[in-house]
């Protein structure tokens, strides 16, 4: 990318959105509107994580999209702008810097290795140029090593880590970040072009938004006023896909559309057990994060190491049953074909279908994770990976490996009435309530009166839970006596 202009040197800074698109509470914009007194702000659809999906049509960069666009808007009515790039992020970044005679960048940190990278490329090519490049931290509460047990290392336990966060939690953490919008610069002539359009990004719509989705700051806003009203029922109702029990605003997180620290003020400002247990989630994502900082290699490999050299059967068949809802398991296509269709899926149904995937048909957790994160639309390299080491008992305080979901009696627990298996699968619609999660066991006639016939109208069940079971605790077992 060339600019023609080459703007006069100032102490003027460039602020970089990347998983942080809003202009209320944002450290990182913050920082750079309080040291300096021009501010200019882009965002790059960047060709080289672009380039990697897996889909033309991908609900993820629609949803940046939209949100770029509504975040443009919000600069501009404060009196900013926002410059929009489309290309590696690596090179538009310091090329940009060096055209708008900024002495320094700043953006908000990042703890997935690939984007640890790419910005220590952007503060060598700054550096080189006498620029400086700032990132530090906004979209969590305790980073890195700032929680440490009392022998000095990162927490690897949920329970004694979530104690300590409380412990370390002082009002000041949860503060909004003060802006001073003031400084804010409008886009240069000549850079402040029409956001592009999806399909000159190289991508095709999606369902989106009528799935009522709603991006950008506006959508987190409106999620927060349906949920706040049912935050103190979340203890009991979030365990149901069913119901509305959730908050819906895992995207909106993993996008920043929302702060962190303004939902944790909520939570707190919640007496009952419903704020509490929703910070517990809070603080899950927030230990997932310093896993992943900590523990970089969990991305590819397991994080208790013994766990490395299980042997998969890896199946492609059955693979590609689960990935389809074509399982035999109602809860477990329910869930995958949720997932298919919207790019969401209930955290219990995660749960349920990562185990399945993994205990009942042996196949590499690795290739599950990859296939969620194509899909989900709150894809997050560390709750993801956080999630399937759990589920596949190779993380740290995950599920013991003797310890396996029943899909028949998990899917009786947590959708009772079958109100979640009819949505997700039409071809059970008929099939009596007590026989749902279970469909096989019904007589032939009964399941030609439900017009459902396993085998014809839906698959017989892919595997036999209880010899799955027999086999995956003898691969497990094996590998706990292996010495490490
Ligand atoms: C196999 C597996 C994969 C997962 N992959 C992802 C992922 O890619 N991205 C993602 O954001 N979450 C992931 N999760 C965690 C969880 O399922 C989702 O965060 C949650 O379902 C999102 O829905 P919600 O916003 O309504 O959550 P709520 O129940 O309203 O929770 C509020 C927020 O807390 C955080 N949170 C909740 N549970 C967890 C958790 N177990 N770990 C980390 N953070 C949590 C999320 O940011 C969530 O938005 C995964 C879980 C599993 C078991």
């Amino acid at each position: 990318m060339t600019y023609h202009v080459r703007m006069q040197a100032t102490d003027a800074a460039l602020f970089w959105f990347r998983r942080d698109l809003r202009d209320e509470d944002n450290a990182g914009l913050s920082r750079a509107l309080s040291a300096h007194s021009r501010v200019f702000c882009v965002f790059v659809f960047d060709t080289a994580i672009l380039e990697g999906l897996a889909e033309r049509a991908d609900r993820r960069v629609e949803f940046i999209w939209h949100s770029v666009g509504m975040l443009r808007a919000s600069l501009e009515a404060r009196g900013g702008g926002l410059i929009v790039l489309h290309g590696p992020a690596r090179q538009c970044i310091p090329e940009l810097a060096h055209a708008l005679g900024v002495v320094a960048v700043y953006a908000n940190g990042d703890y997935e290795p690939a984007a640890l990278a790419r910005d220590q490329a952007v503060a060598d090519a700054l550096s080189a140029r006498g620029m400086t490049f700032h990132a530090g931290k906004d979209q969590v509460i305790f980073e890195k090593r700032e929680l440490l047990t009392g022998a000095g290392r990162p927490y690897t336990v949920f329970t004694p880590y979530r104690n300590a966060w409380r412990q370390a939690l002082v009002p000041e953490m949860t503060a909004p970040w003060p802006m001073h919008f003031a400084a804010l610069a409008p886009a240069p002539p000549g850079m402040e072009r029409p956001l592009p359009t999806l399909e000159s990004l190289g991508f095709t719509p999606t369902n989106l938004l009528s799935l009522g989705i709603c991006p950008g700051m506006a959508g987190a806003q409106q999620l927060l006023e349906d949920f706040l009203p049912r935050l103190s029922q979340y203890a009991l109702a979030r365990d149901y896909p069913g119901r509305r029990g959730v908050s819906y605003l895992s995207v909106h997180l993993r996008f920043g559309t929302v702060s962190i620290r303004h939902l944790v003020r909520l939570a707190l400002s919640q007496p009952d057990d419903g704020g509490q247990v929703w910070l517990n989630e809070l603080v899950w994502r927030d230990f997932y994060f310093a896993i992943l900082a900590n523990f970089p290699y969990v991305a590819t490999q397991a994080f208790r190491r013994e766990y490395s050299r299980l042997a998969f059967d890896n199946s492609p068949t059955h693979f590609r049953a689960w990935q389809q809802g074509l399982t035999g398991y109602p809860i477990v296509d329910a869930g995958m074909r949720q997932l298919n269709q919207t790019g969401y899926m209930h955290n219990r149904l995660r749960m349920l279908t990562a185990s399945f995937l993994v205990k009942d048909l042996g196949v590499d957790w690795r290739w599950g994770e990859r296939y969620f994160a194509d899909r989900l639309n709150d894809f997050d390299l560390a709750a993801n990976n956080g999630g399937w080491q759990w589920c596949a008992s190779t993380g740290c305080d995950a599920q013991p490996w003797f310890r396996m979901f029943n899909p028949v009696t998990q899917g009786r627990r947590v959708d009772p009435d079958g109100q979640f298996v009819r949505r997700y699968v039409p071809e059970l619609a008929h099939v009596p309530t007590a026989a749902l999660h279970a469909p096989w066991e019904l007589s032939h006639q009964a399941q030609a009166a439900a017009g459902c016939v396993i085998g014809r109208d839906y698959p017989a069940p892919l595997v036999d839970h209880a010899q799955a079971r027999s086999k995956t605790l003898r691969r497990y077992q094996r590998e706990d006596r292996q010495p490490s």
